[in-house]
């Protein structure tokens, strides 16, 4: 008599038919790191990351967001050493003509439509430590207290990430999964100032930047029928940001998709006001910046509604037609 032990077999089927086929400008396969094909953070970086810093350094604003369910790799890729690795070239880039240069840090938190600060405690720790979000003439919407940090090197952004993310989980004890349901926005102030020969004239030009990297709440939560009982309010609150960026985003993709006429464009409203998100982002949406989004979504196929969904709302966005400008003050 001979002794088999059972021999047991995985076989993985191929995609079924109904898959659906849409078109990106970068899409990144990383769930095999020994595959020849597997992106890894600096591959994003080095794609997507390296455009912002050029872009901030040419004058522009830049956005980064991602978007995506919860535990797809948002802030594995927004807030993980991208940006770390980001931080360390906009210090080799600063070796450029500039005459000189302030770096400032901020780092804030949207949950039930509230703002709070993830860089000072004391505004973080007292109950209801709220900010409020106000209207710049020029400069557009901003958070009044926000503290900035300003920041001299790479390891400097590097603590401010941290002591961030401290914040943001400390608050979340005893909250269900508070990350899932929150939105966070690090802003990067960058002011750099010029030389340049005009008029036979050598003058000085601030050039004033933002670039905002959002990690935005569980795409899973832009759909009200998912929310019930308790979860209700908080559900709801966090649904009018993500919800709202999605009305945004449609109305900004039909305006793209219609062109450059000046009829059309009168004809459609952009519900920036209606969360604090999109009211936060406004430039970043549609106007004075370039964007980029990340769509993050996961390989396992009992995620297959959510990552079409996540695929479907990406593909509106790429639909959007933003109009950056540098952002020139003016002699200094
Ligand atoms: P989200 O912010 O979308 O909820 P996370 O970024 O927290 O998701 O990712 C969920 C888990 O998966 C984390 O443990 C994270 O480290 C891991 N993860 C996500 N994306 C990747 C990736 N591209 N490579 C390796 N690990 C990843
Ligand atoms: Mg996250």
């Amino acid at each position: 008599l001979t002794m088999a032990s059972v021999r047991v077999a995985v076989r993985v089927r191929p995609l079924n038919k109904r898959g659906k086929t849409f078109s990106f400008d970068f899409s990144y396969d990383s769930t095999d790191r020994g595959s020849p094909i597997f992106a890894s953070q600096e591959r994003i970086f080095h794609d997507l990351g390296s455009d912002v810093l050029k872009a901030a350094f040419d004058g522009f604003n830049a956005c980064m967001f991602a978007y995506g369910q919860t535990g797809s790799g948002k802030s594995y890729t927004m807030m993980g050493d991208t940006v770390s690795k980001a931080l360390s070239d906009f210090s080799a880039l600063s070796k450029s003509d500039a005459v000189s240069f302030r770096t400032e840090v901020s780092y804030l938190e949207i949950y039930n439509e509230r703002v709070q600060d993830l860089l000072n405690k004391r505004t973080t720790a007292t109950d209801g430590g709220c900010l409020r979000v106000r209207e710049h003439p020029r400069d557009g919407p901003y958070v009044e207290n926000l503290s900035k940090h300003l920041i001299y090197n790479h390891r400097d952004m590097e603590d401010l990430i941290i002591l961030g993310n401290a914040n943001r989980t400390t608050a979340s004890t005893g909250m269900n999964d508070l990350s899932s349901r929150s939105h966070a926005i690090l802003t990067i102030s960058f002011t750099q100032v010029k030389c340049s020969a005009k008029n036979l004239n050598w003058s000085k030009y601030s050039f004033k930047v933002k670039i905002h990297l959002v990690d935005l709440a569980g795409s899973e939560r832009a759909d009200a029928t998912r929310t019930t009982g308790t979860r209700l309010k908080e559900g709801a609150n966090i649904n009018k940001s993500l919800v709202t960026l999605g009305s945004v985003i449609s109305a900004l993709a039909d305006l793209g998709v219609g062109g450059q006429s000046t009829n059309k464009k009168k004809q459609i409203f952009i519900p920036y006001r209606d969360s604090v998100l999109t009211w936060l982002l406004k430039d970043s949406l549609g106007g004075n910046s370039m964007t980029t989004m990340i769509a993050t979504v996961s390989p396992a196929d009992v995620n297959y509604g959510e990552t079409l969904s996540t695929l479907r709302y990406a593909s509106r966005a790429k639909n959007i037609v933003n109009s950056p400008t540098v952002n020139e003050d003016g002699s200094v």
